[in-house]
């Protein structure tokens, strides 16, 4: 990991005070400061920071103490658009140039940039090389070169774009600007790659670290996917979420009991058409719809920042996948949850498409699979492998996030008997099969499979009626990791090691952990309770109510007037001055006059009706020569 300890020259007032004036954030993220006074310097950085992490805040603050023009160059038009937007919500000049535009905006925005009235350009990197751009350019003084979604001018990345090749051209058309190159992932190679193509004249260079504390990680056995589900999505009434699937047909079956069962759901993937994908991304974004079914296919180019849960109904491919698919949970910073539901079924599933792959590509696939795999079976903190997989050192023992680290240390007991009940049932159904059919035959199952083998007639038929079937899924997974049984990768089947004969042979005990039932229900809410904030769910649905329609009646999406965590301050400190608004998180000076008085009459209304007083964000400032409150002596017998 590459920090740089700068002297931060010229930065720190003009930078910090824009921060508080026209973001309204109190303070900078890690690294933030340091990449923003390397663009000030006109030094050129490379940006490596997780989805959500706040990029965007690097280049548009310097944008802002610059006299000329930054030039941001992304992908999407989808993404272009929501940041202007964004931006002039805050009351800064940004504008797009691109093809979606009608002639006469076209020429509007032209004329915004050459007057010199915008700060900020946004355009896609083939727009770059047009010689009536450059002509434009030519006119005005471009301070800096902002390539967002860099890796995609790597072939080694997830994303290549051949247009972000032409970027290295481009680059030369403007020698004195500073290039400031973001991206999400983290691979060395792309890293390399984006740096060189962009002959980067440092190499400065921002790691972020990619641990997102706000997501709460879960992974539990898929045993009834459907009741599980809705069981879960109960918990998060009014916020969004996405619901991920393996295969389009899923997505249509779920999304249909979804709205059978009331909920406010739409789906997406390739088999609708353009229309219908937009119209419903559109709806989820605007808050109108609350949970998106996807197919892997959803999620690029969408910026929504109040994504409260992201479930994955089937097995993702493989980490980089889940880590993109669950990073668009959380980007507001608040507490999302993340649950996985698992199968052995389902890795079966992925292996079948695998093998259709040719041999060099298997093998990558293969492996991909089995650090997933590894991922989901282990009993550390969530973390620790994830992280790990992105190359970074990742040791805290308990994150306290995650369902392995929230699982109380239970006490050790002896599992000898259900160790030889679960090995000898391997043994004596030929070690073909995987623990799913073994915990029916254990537990006297009917099921077709079970009959048709015979296996009701095996004497260990119906020993393992004491035991739930989750207590025995988490008991072959811990006899796996002990090593008394391997599993075939390619077919699932369990197969006895010698340790396994040990204990099956009475020759060694076996001591482990006998999971109580712990119900997707109540680790959500665990998690929920360790939420930072106890706000006013009164007040913040009010608030959200006028946030919509004033969202609605600007065409605008819903976080584009306040985020989440904005109005989740309001419901905390009940603000009821312009000094106080402008105190609460994402309130800058400009959203201060175009909406303050709006919302601080909901706030003063609903305090008088409820007998709520106002509680400041920021403690008052002691006088000098008032009288100290007792509890501060304490802290001064400490200096
Ligand atoms: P990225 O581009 O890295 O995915 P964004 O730039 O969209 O992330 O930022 C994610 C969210 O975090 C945005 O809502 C942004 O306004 C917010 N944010 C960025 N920097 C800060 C900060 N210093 N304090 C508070 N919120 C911030
Ligand atoms: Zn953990």
């Amino acid at each position: 990991m590459f920090t740089f300890n700068l002297k931060a020259s010229t930065m720190d007032k003009p930078a910090q005070s824009i921060l508080k004036s026209v973001f309204g954030y109190d303070k900078f993220r890690p690294l933030q400061a340091e990449i923003i006074g390397n663009i000030l310097d006109r030094q050129d950085v490379l940006v490596v920071m997780p989805t959500g992490g706040g990029k965007s805040l690097c280049y548009q603050i310097p944008a802002l103490v610059f006299d000329g023009l930054t030039v941001v160059i992304s992908p999407l038009i989808s993404l272009m658009k929501d940041q202007v937007e964004q931006l002039m919500q805050l009351g800064v000049s940004a504008t797009v140039l691109n093809s979606s535009l009608s002639a006469v905006d076209y020429r509007q925005n032209v004329e915004l940039v050459r007057s010199k009235a915008a700060k900020l350009l946004y355009l896609a990197p083939e727009a770059l090389l047009k010689s009536n751009m450059l002509e434009l350019l030519s006119s005005v003084k471009v301070e800096c070169l902002a390539i967002d979604e860099a890796h995609c001018i790597s072939q080694w990345g997830h994303d290549f774009r051949p247009e972000y090749r032409q970027l290295i051209k481009a680059r030369s058309n403007f020698p004195k600007a500073a290039c400031v190159a973001l991206t999400a992932t983290a691979t060395p190679r792309v890293r390399e790659d984006i740096k060189t193509s962009l002959q980067m004249d440092s190499d400065r260079e921002y790691l972020a670290s990619f641990n997102r504390e706000n997501l709460f990680i879960q992974i539990v056995p898929k045993d009834n996917p459907l009741k599980q589900t809705l069981q879960f999505i109960q918990k998060f009434e009014y916020q969004s979420g996405i619901i991920y699937c393996h295969s389009r047909k899923q997505v249509e079956t779920l999304y249909e009991v979804l709205s059978e069962n009331g909920f406010s759901a739409k789906p997406y993937h390739a088999g609708l058409t353009d229309i219908e994908r937009n119209r419903n991304q559109e709806a989820f974004i605007r808050d109108d719809v609350q949970i998106i079914v996807a197919t892997i296919a959803f999620g690029m180019g969408i910026d929504k920042p109040n994504v409260r849960f992201v479930l994955h109904y089937d097995l993702p491919k493989n980490i980089e996948s889940y880590y993109q698919e669950i990073g668009r949970a959380g980007r507001d910073g608040l507490n999302s949850h993340c649950l996985l539901l698992f199968s052995y079924a389902d890795v079966q599933k992925i292996k079948y498409f695998i093998d259709q792959k040719d041999p060099a590509e298997k093998r990558v696939a293969n492996i991909h699979l089995g650090a997933l795999l590894r991922f989901a079976e282990s009993e550390v903190c969530r973390r620790i492998p994830l992280l790990n997989y992105f190359g970074e050192d990742y040791t805290i023992e308990k994150c306290s996030t995650c369902d392995n680290c929230l699982a109380e240390d239970k006490e050790l007991v002896d599992l000898t008997i259900p160790a030889q009940k679960f090995l000898s049932c391997v043994k004596r159904t030929g070690e073909k099969f995987g623990s799913g059919h073994l915990i029916d035959v254990l537990r006297e199952s009917k099921a077709k499979k079970v009959l048709q083998f015979g296996h009701d007639k095996l004497s260990t038929y119906g020993i393992g009626a004491d035991y739930s079937k989750k207590q025995w899924q988490q008991l072959a997974r811990q006899f796996l990791h002990k090593g008394l049984m391997v599993q075939d990768m390619e077919f699932g089947s369990l197969k006895l090691t010698d340790k396994g004969w040990d204990v099956l042979k009475g020759r060694c005990e076996v001591w482990g952990q006998l999971a109580q039932e712990r119900t997707v229900e109540k680790l959500v809410e665990e998690s929920q309770r360790s939420d930072d904030l106890n706000f006013n769910q009164q007040l913040f649905e009010i608030l959200r109510k006028e946030r919509k329609e004033l969202a609605d009646s600007s065409g605008v999406p819903p976080y584009i007037i306040f985020s989440d965590k904005t109005l989740v301050e309001m419901a905390t400190y009940f603000p009821q001055s312009r000094d106080n608004l402008l105190d609460i998180h994402g309130v800058g000076a400009v959203k201060c006059d175009r909406f303050g008085a709006t919302f601080l009459d909901i706030i003063d209304r609903f305090c008088r009706e409820n007998d709520i007083e106002e509680r400041p964000k920021r403690p008052p400032k002691v006088l000098p020569g008032s009288p100290k409150k007792s509890s501060t002596a304490r802290f001064h017998t400490m200096n």
